[in-house]
């Protein structure tokens, strides 16, 4: 976990790293770093899924994640009660991309993606400036893909097996080439056959939420190939059915997170300074 303090202008003043154990160990030191650090207001950009409905009582509480020991935790509550100061939570990846929009490669743009793709693949949405929440959030690793006809890999998502994070996470890539994605050769096919799954993925989120960026952060995206794979594929599948000029420039309208490694850190930052203007 990253703490960190920042000003309104987006300077990151200090953070430090917190390696992520049991909420008991963990907690502890993220409230330690606050109080030595204080600040006066807290975003919050958490893995989820998480509920985000500030009228439910169980606001900023973690729901149904896979990290079993942090199922149930309340960062609202937590950090309300430990610091004495506002807290606000969101998704990492709808953190990430209100602070892509912010700071980095969203700036222009109103309604924008931020897809993580490294352990898990995760996606977060701004639409015309505010990040989409409905029922929850968007849980954009979980849509279906269409299986490459000699990919025999089962999928590993537990939930669905097969769907995009099943098919296309970095575990996802280690398992089914027997290596991690750092050593998998550039000529390899399953380099193809990734930037294909997220191409995918990526198409429908353009015909869904008609993002004007879409921006790409996480492990597997440090693999620089995989965008120009990506941006020629997605122009495939779109078969020139939506026709606006950022689609023809495609090298500007796919592109990384500049705020990476700390796109978090940053969306945290965002998430402090825009609940500070609204009150
Ligand atoms: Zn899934």
């Amino acid at each position: 976990m990253l703490c960190g303090v920042g000003k309104r202008s987006g300077e990151m003043l200090d953070y430090v790293s917190i390696p992520t154990r049991s909420p008991q160990d963990t907690l502890p030191e993220v409230i330690a770093f606050f109080r030595a650090h204080p600040v006066k207001r807290l975003g919050v950009a958490s893995f989820g899924p998480l509920d985000l409905d500030p009228k439910h009582a169980t606001y900023g509480c973690l729901t149904n994640t896979p990290k079993i020991a942090w199922r149930g935790v309340n960062w609202y509550r937590l950090l309300t009660e430990g610091l004495k100061i506002p807290v606000t939570v969101e998704t990492d990846v709808n953190a990430a991309i209100l602070a892509e929009h912010a700071w980095g490669s969203a700036i222009s743009v109103h309604t924008a993606l931020y897809v993580t793709v490294g352990t898990g693949i995760g996606g977060g949405a701004m639409v015309a400036g505010r990040p989409l929440h409905g029922l929850m959030h968007p849980e954009m690793g979980h849509i279906g893909v269409h299986r490459l006809p000699e990919d025999v890999f089962p999928g590993l998502c537990p939930a669905h097996e097969d769907c995009l994070e099943g098919m296309a996470s970095g575990p996802a890539l280690s398992q089914r080439w027997d290596m991690s994605p750092a050593c998998l050769p550039t000529t390899h096919r399953g380099w193809a056959w990734e930037a294909d799954y997220l191409a995918q993925a990526l198409a429908t989120y353009i015909y869904v939420l008609s993002p004007q960026r879409i921006v790409l952060g996480g492990g597997v995206m440090q693999h620089i190939p995989l965008f120009p794979a990506i941006r020629q594929r997605v122009t495939e599948l779109l078969k020139g059915y939506i026709k606006r000029p950022e689609l023809d420039k495609m090298d500007t309208y796919i592109v990384p997170a500049s705020l990476a490694p700390l796109t978090g850190l940053y969306g945290g930052l965002r998430l402090a300074i825009s609940s500070e203007s609204s009150g």
